[in-house]
């Protein structure tokens, strides 16, 4: 494996980075879940670590007390342990809030960093050392309001990049932290705390998506500020690869939780998502989803990455392992007019290469078909049943309309004759049926893309639940199973609750 990443690391290694130093680290915020994009991250990392032996650190970003919660640190552990994923140690960077309180005065002493003063919508730089010390330990203290105070590092405000303006190294957040409960009125910024977490707990490669590089001039400011050539002999290096963006739905927690805010969601497992649990909870397994990010590489270009390709990949996976079950979704009752009544003919079913190898299922006189397969007229473009037209259901009968019978317009019933000598090239198609009498009732999930194409206007209803009729043979099938419902699509096996079957749809793509 060798990338733009490994270039650069074997070129620190040649340069007298001993091998024993490569250290990395995955540091989300603990706002959300993780996403599509977040494996992308998460592999690059962990792959990397595993190329160089080293080590890496799972680092929540707790800076904002607003922000983080402890549903979403557990989450987040449990998302990377499914996906296999290994990491050293798990550290926050509110443990080292001391020392970048420490740094920080440190700054304010060297003039490097120094007080704003905001009041009647006027701001005021405090220039003096001592004042800006005293300052500083009153925000720390609470003494003041929010917004009234902050620290600024003392870079250039007249340079290009936005982020050397003199940017913020604190602000006063008078908010509960997690961790340190009361201790903090006020919190380290992104920028002051991630490249000092990264000196701090020694990581040579500090790697991010794209959107971090114009941090990158003020990441190496601040680590030149506080680097100290007698405790740590490495200085970490940011290195950004390109972000994963995918169609028709969205990879920022941010958007995902203004997504639930306006519940459009009601939570961060919808399947609409791809968020990590809303994968587990629809049957993928991890090792696709890695594999499939596998295959998208590295690049420092954005990787816009079409939705249907990911369903594709996993519809290729799945397709030859899926045992075939019928569904009706829309059912409409026919009744066969030469089927004996009371009757049962039991049919055997050879379900080739899937566990059990056969099953059977009751044909009875009435039975369902969907609607969408049906016709009340000749329409010889129609390839299901309607008048005059020869089917096949599926393991079973043809069948042609013989009668329908309606009042006012509406259909009352509808007759169907078995015929057993028709030659294959008049059956216009094959179709899906199960018995009226006995049949087993499952639950499904149907959803479709929650953004349409270009992620800008919301598909608000594309979420429901219908109950529908299922063959009989679900009654065997196996639990956290995917199973592909003839002619409709694939569909994962998830709970069984007062003798219904749970099923959702594993992707938006149908068949
Ligand atoms: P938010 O969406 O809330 O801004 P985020 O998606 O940036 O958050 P972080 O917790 O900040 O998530 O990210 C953790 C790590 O994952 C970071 O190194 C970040 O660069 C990386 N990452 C996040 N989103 C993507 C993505 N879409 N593609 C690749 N890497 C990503
Ligand atoms: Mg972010």
């Amino acid at each position: 494996m060798n990338n733009f990443i490994t270039n650069i690391i074997d070129n620190d290694i040649k340069n007298g980075l001993s091998i024993k130093n490569i250290k990395f680290r995955f540091p989300p915020e603990p706002n959300g879940f993780l996403h599509l994009g977040h494996i992308k991250s998460l592999y690059i990392n962990f792959t990397l670590a595993k190329k160089y032996n080293a080590k890496i650190n799972l680092r929540f970003e707790d800076t904002n007390p607003n922000n983080i919660n402890i549903k979403y640190i557990n989450q987040i552990i449990k998302n990377i342990k499914w996906l296999g994923f290994k990491y050293t140690k798990i550290t926050y960077i509110s443990n080292y809030f001391n020392i970048l309180y420490k740094w920080a005065k440190q700054l304010i002493i060297k003039k490097k960093a120094y007080i704003q003063k905001i009041y009647n919508n006027k701001i005021y730089n405090i220039k003096n050392i001592e004042n800006n010390l005293f300052l500083f330990k009153n925000m720390k203290n609470g003494k003041y309001k929010e917004n009234s105070y902050i620290l600024r590092a003392k870079i250039n405000n007249n340079s290009p990049n936005f982020y050397l303006k003199d940017p913020i190294m604190y602000r006063i957040i008078n908010k509960k932290h997690l961790f340190t409960k009361d201790k903090w009125c006020i919190y380290p910024t992104y920028d002051w705390a991630h490249g000092q977490s990264d000196y701090i707990e020694k990581i040579s490669h500090s790697l991010c998506s794209i959107e971090f590089q114009h941090h990158k001039p003020l990441y190496d400011w601040y680590i030149n500020k506080i680097y100290n050539k007698n405790f740590n002999i490495i200085k970490p290096k940011q290195i950004e690869f390109s972000r994963l963006n995918i169609s028709n739905t969205i990879t920022s927690k941010r958007q995902i939780n203004i997504l639930k805010k306006t519940k459009i969601i009601n939570n961060l497992c919808d399947p609409r998502l791809c968020t990590i649990t809303s994968f587990k909870k629809k049957g993928y397994d991890a090792k696709y989803i890695i594999n499939f990010i596998k295959n998208i590489g590295y690049s420092k270009r954005n990787n816009n990455i079409n939705i249907k390709k990911l369903e594709l990949y996993i519809k290729k996976k799945i397709i030859n392992k899926s045992p075939k079950l019928l569904v009706i979704l829309n059912p409409i009752k026919l009744t066969i007019i030469n089927f004996p009544k009371n009757s049962i003919e039991w049919i055997y079913i050879n379900n080739k290469n899937y566990y059990p190898k056969y099953k059977i299922i009751p044909f009875t006189k009435t039975i369902y078909i969907d609607k969408n397969d049906f016709k009340d007229i000749y329409d010889k473009n129609f390839f299901r049943l309607s008048l005059n037209n020869y089917v096949r259901l599926k393991y079973s009968y043809i069948i042609k309309i013989f009668k329908i019978v309606k009042i006012n317009n509406n259909i009352k019933k509808i007759y169907c004759k078995i015929y057993n000598t028709i030659k294959n090239n008049k059956i216009k198609s094959t179709i899906q049926w199960v018995s009226v009498k006995y049949n087993t009732k499952i639950n499904i999930t149907l959803y479709n893309y929650i953004y349409f194409k270009n992620n800008n206007i919301i598909n608000k209803n594309s979420l429901n639940s219908i109950n529908v009729y299922g063959d009989i043979s679900i009654n065997n099938i196996n639990l956290y199973n995917i199973y592909q419902f003839h002619r409709i699509g694939f569909f994962y096996f998830f709970k069984k609750k007062n003798n219904i079957f749970y099923f959702k749809k594993l992707f938006f793509l149908n068949p």
